[in-house]
């Protein structure tokens, strides 16, 4: 009996010192720490997020306050901004989506103006313009060309950061690769779409085309524009900057059109931004100056904006 309690006594303090051990060890806190620690709560499993499907239609990174079209077919009215397309006409196409532009009435204000640009982005004027429009404090609409677009493209990002209204200007400006064909015109937008979309992931929805649609447009050209959903945006002003006119002689030139008055709601002026244009530069200021006098609402180019004529 006295040998039995002694063995129990001896086992209960090993027990003890074991156990004192075992508590006391660092590698054994160590062990029940880990354990023990629960999941940081900022850390969800992945399992529980919604998954998002492939074509699921979302707002780029880099969005800016623009209206973005989307997979909805019934878009709402597009108030006055830039618009661009989350998705080409490819991508439209392969997912079923609807091409055409939505109804939207057009906006005739008392006095607005449309500054426009064509030929761009060239690696002077360009940036020479869109620092002029900011400090103006100016929104403006780019009608750019594919080839260029590939040779500056920090030159595009900047125009679409600044807030402006980006339009498709065709691929090369050739007129006789341009105009062979409705096909030729069409592979050229689709084609400067992709590349614009590889720069600010959006494409544009308005489109200008090189010379002119007068003279160059078949009914062919105009059905698939409105299949497509392109939107051709003319002008009804000229500055004239074309030809070798100083930029003194492109402000009278704007004026004397601004004479007349049917095109205040809807003044649609053509400049240039693209090489041998400086004088366009040096003029716009003048320009810019010349409506804000007359107290003109200057607007970007999108769905709301009228036909020219
Ligand atoms: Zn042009």
């Amino acid at each position: 009996m006295q040998y039995t309690s002694k063995f129990f006594q001896t086992v209960c303090a090993l027990s003890v010192i074991c156990l004192t051990l075992l508590v006391s060890s660092p590698l054994a806190l160590l062990a029940f720490s880990d354990s023990a620690s629960p999941t940081p709560v900022s850390d969800p499993p992945n399992d529980q997020e919604d998954p998002v499907p492939e074509n699921k239609y979302t707002i780029p990174n880099n969005a800016i306050d623009a209206y973005y079209m989307n997979e909805n077919p019934d878009n709402p009215a597009i108030p006055s901004k830039p618009v661009y397309d989350v998705f080409t006409v490819e991508e439209r196409q392969a997912q079923g989506l609807v091409l055409e532009i939505p109804k939207v009435s057009p906006y005739y204000g008392q006095k607005v103006v449309y500054l426009t640009f064509d030929d761009g982005p060239e690696p002077e004027n360009t940036p020479a313009v869109l620092a002029i429009l900011k400090n103006q404090g100016v929104k403006a609409t780019f009608f750019v060309v594919g080839n260029q677009i590939e040779k500056y493209p920090a030159v595009l990002r900047q125009i679409y950061q600044d807030g402006h209204a980006i339009g498709n200007h065709s691929y090369n400006h050739i007129y006789r690769e341009l105009y062979q064909s409705t096909n030729s015109y069409f592979s050229q937008l689709r084609h400067t779409d992709e590349i614009i979309k590889n720069i600010i992931g959006v494409r544009p929805r308005i489109s200008r085309a090189p010379g002119g649609s007068a003279g160059s447009f078949t009914k062919e050209h105009w059905a698939t524009l409105k299949n497509l959903g392109y939107t051709e945006v003319g002008w009804n002003i000229s500055s004239g900057d074309a030809s070798s006119a100083k930029a003194g002689q492109l402000v009278n030139n704007i004026a004397a059109q601004m004479d007349n008055k049917n095109l205040w709601s809807h003044a649609t002026l053509l400049m240039h931004d693209g090489r041998g244009h400086a004088e366009t530069v040096k003029a716009l200021p003048a320009i810019i100056k010349f409506y804000k006098d007359r107290q003109f609402e200057f607007r970007v180019v999108n769905f709301e904006t009228p036909s020219p004529w």
